[in-house]
């Protein structure tokens, strides 16, 4: 089998492999084609690929001589016409944002494995592209804050006198809060926490964190170990408890996220008339509407004298280690999807190629995806 790397398009610095992982594809027998310049902007060259065994060629040739393609980014909608019927593409889909895309990759009889929709599981854990790029958000965030405080993080004992460590506010302890909590901590900083899931009031602590608990958080077992939608009462105590923790604050890292829907509002417009000036909000949520009332997707604003940080695309300001790691999700991946033979098999009753194709066969496959676009 072929496999062809396609070069991201837009403002995406990523590349879905480096070399290291070209000789880790070559080893299972899977020969790979990647786009002229497609890893340039991850500091990987040509000839770079060409060393690790791979070839290069220009985008058409990449599309009509590889059975599947990697990208990060899903191709361009104008691009579809240019795939084979059968022909497979692996890349982060995002479904209903992409779900025109993913309508007309259907009707055209491609297989779409969506890389956001590999299963949270202990076995998927070494294919978990959204726990690798959190990490990486979790890690940047933290950088750019204390880049743009007006504060040292880190307490100051010196003949200038002492200066007081900064304080974090860490709001949603998943994957990319704990990695922020884990830097902030290192940095010096004195970290409080919220979340809604007591399950992680511990590794809390164990990072140095305070874990600031609300009472009457909704938790539910089928979620997953996800967070749930919370009761309105719920709510208004969460947002007084935050106000309180976020005047006293000088940065907060928001990263609280629901599967599936709008992200919760933790720092309501008075909180952050209510911080002092020179503060940095980094909404991490900021793609799924945000934690932050005035939070503009894609932009820095300044409100009152806080900085509030909408960008989303840490994962891509990391592009070398960013692409290191989703290429290394993606060998994971392929190990459960070639056989012997380099051979791609899609064996359907395996709960993680069922919940990753989102369309096979001119049909939606994942439950989640059917889900989530409201098919019967
Ligand atoms: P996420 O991005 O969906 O959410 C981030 C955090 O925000 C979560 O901890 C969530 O509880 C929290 N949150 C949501 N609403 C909130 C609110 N109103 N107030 C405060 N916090 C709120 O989560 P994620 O980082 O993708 O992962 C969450 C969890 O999923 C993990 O901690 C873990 O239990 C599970 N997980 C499992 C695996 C695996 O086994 N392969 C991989 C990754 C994650």
């Amino acid at each position: 089998m072929t496999i062809g790397v396609l070069k991201e398009t837009g403002t995406e610095n990523r590349v879905a492999i480096l070399p290291a992982e070209v000789v880790a594809m070559k080893k299972m027998g899977i020969d790979v084609l990647v786009e002229t310049n497609a890893g340039e902007r991850a500091f990987a060259t040509d000839s770079d690929f060409i060393a690790a065994g791979a070839n290069i060629a220009e985008r058409i040739e990449v599309i009509s001589g590889s059975e599947m393609l990697l990208s990060i980014n899903p191709p361009l909608e104008d691009d579809i016409n240019t795939f084979k019927e059968g022909q497979v593409l692996c890349s982060v889909l995002s479904p209903v944002e992409n779900s025109s895309w993913l309508e007309k990759a259907r009707l055209r009889g491609l297989t779409v494995l969506a890389l956001d929709l590999i299963p949270r599981t202990t076995r998927a854990q070494s294919m978990d592209i959204l726990s690798s790029m959190a990490t990486v958000s979790g890690y940047k965030a933290v950088l750019e804050a204390a880049s743009l405080l007006p504060r040292f993080f880190p307490m100051f004992m010196s003949a200038a006198g002492t200066i007081k460590p900064s304080r974090v506010l860490i709001l949603g302890a998943g994957v990319a809060g704990l990695q922020a909590i884990a830097i902030a901590r290192k940095l010096g900083a004195i970290v409080e926490v919220f979340d809604v899931r007591s399950a992680v009031k511990e590794e809390v602590k164990s990072l140095g964190g305070k874990f600031i608990e609300v009472e009457g958080a909704k938790e539910d077992s089928a979620a997953g170990g996800y967070a749930v939608e919370q009761t309105e009462d719920f709510k208004r105590k969460q947002q007084e408890l935050i106000q309180q923790r976020a005047i006293a604050s000088d940065v907060v890292i928001a990263t609280a996220q629901i599967p599936g829907r709008k992200a919760p509002v933790l720092l309501l417009n008075e909180t952050v008339y209510s911080m002092k000036p020179g503060s940095v909000i980094i909404d991490l949520a900021a793609s799924t509407g945000g934690n932050c009332e005035l939070t503009q997707y894609r932009k820095n604003i300044v409100v009152n004298g806080v900085n509030i940080i909408g960008k989303s695309d840490y994962p891509s300001d990391m592009s070398s280690d960013a692409s290191k790691m989703f290429g290394c999700n993606v060998i994971n991946l392929l190990k459960i999807l070639v056989d012997k033979e380099a051979r791609l098999v899609l064996n359907m009753q395996d709960d993680i190629i069922n919940g990753t194709t989102a369309t096979h066969g001119g049909e939606y496959i994942s439950q989640r995806v059917r889900q989530m676009l409201n098919i019967k």
